[in-house]
């Protein structure tokens, strides 16, 4: 899996993804990242990448040549590359998301354009259609965090990044079905009595129907007074009452 990520601040990258698990996985070559910055495409001598918005108002627009330059560079180097732009506007990210691009076996290469300023040209978005992705409803400074977040929790479920796959396949979003998840059960590890708290009883029985069970039910008790809407999708996929 190959990222470039279109940015004006390079030196913001790989960030999280240099450490822990998704750092190891990049320097062992399981995933690659190339950043261009956005800037070098800039043909003044300021390497001026934005301007005045037409229509008034305040801040500054990033302009349509030089992220046409950028992303044609890009396109050329990873011509089969998925295109996203990062904007509040996009689509919320979900695992849903995460899990149809990690399944997609057409595409392996991602061109990730971050955003400055009020954001960016309408005509790229109408000329190259990227998917527009946001990681949630509130407005950042800029949209290299946000890449971060696709990548990181694309990473996270590439192949031989974590050892253990039950990692993913019993978390939050991914118990039950991919539009109708539950959130994840409760954790407790050693001791087992901490602060006058016990760990509940079946966790310690050693029986896995049991403890199957306790943590399905646990992870419906949770959705369900925690996301209406996932529970509502949850039980009308199972024919349950809400
Ligand atoms: N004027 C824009 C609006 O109101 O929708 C916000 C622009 S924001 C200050 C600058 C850049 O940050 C955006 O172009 C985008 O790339 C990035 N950004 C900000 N919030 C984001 C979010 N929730 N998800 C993804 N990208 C975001």
């Amino acid at each position: 899996m190959r990222f470039c990520i279109l940015t004006i601040y390079p030196e913001m990258f790989p960030g999280v993804l240099g450490h822990a698990l998704a750092g190891a996985a990049l320097r062992e070559g399981r995933w690659s990242m190339e950043v261009r910055n956005i800037r070098d495409y800039a043909l003044d001598k300021h390497r001026t990448v934005d301007d005045t918005p037409y229509g008034g108002g305040a801040g500054m627009v990033m302009k349509p040549q030089v992220l046409a330059d950028a992303i044609d560079d890009a396109q050329r180097w990873m011509p089969e590359a998925r295109l996203m732009f990062m904007t509040p506007r996009g689509h919320v990210l979900q695992q849903a998301h995460i899990h149809a691009w990690m399944h997609d076996d057409h595409v392996q290469d991602y061109i990730i354009l971050c955003g400055r300023f009020e954001g960016i040209d309408e005509r790229i978005i109408d000329v190259y259609q990227p998917i527009e992705v946001s990681i949630g409803d509130y407005v950042l400074f800029g949209g290299e965090v946000a890449a971060q977040v696709v990548m990181e929790a694309m990473v996270r479920h590439h192949r031989g990044v974590l050892g253990n796959q039950q990692t993913t396949d019993e978390e939050s979003f991914a118990l039950g079905a991919e539009n109708a998840c539950l959130l994840e059960y409760p954790h407790y590890t050693k001791p087992p009595l901490w602060n006058g708290r016990s760990v509940p009883e079946v966790l310690l029985s050693g029986h896995h129907q049991h403890i199957h069970a306790w943590r399905w039910a646990q992870a419906e008790r949770v959705t369900e007074l925690r996301r209406k809407d996932l529970w509502e999708a949850y039980c009308a996929q199972r024919g349950k009452t809400t």
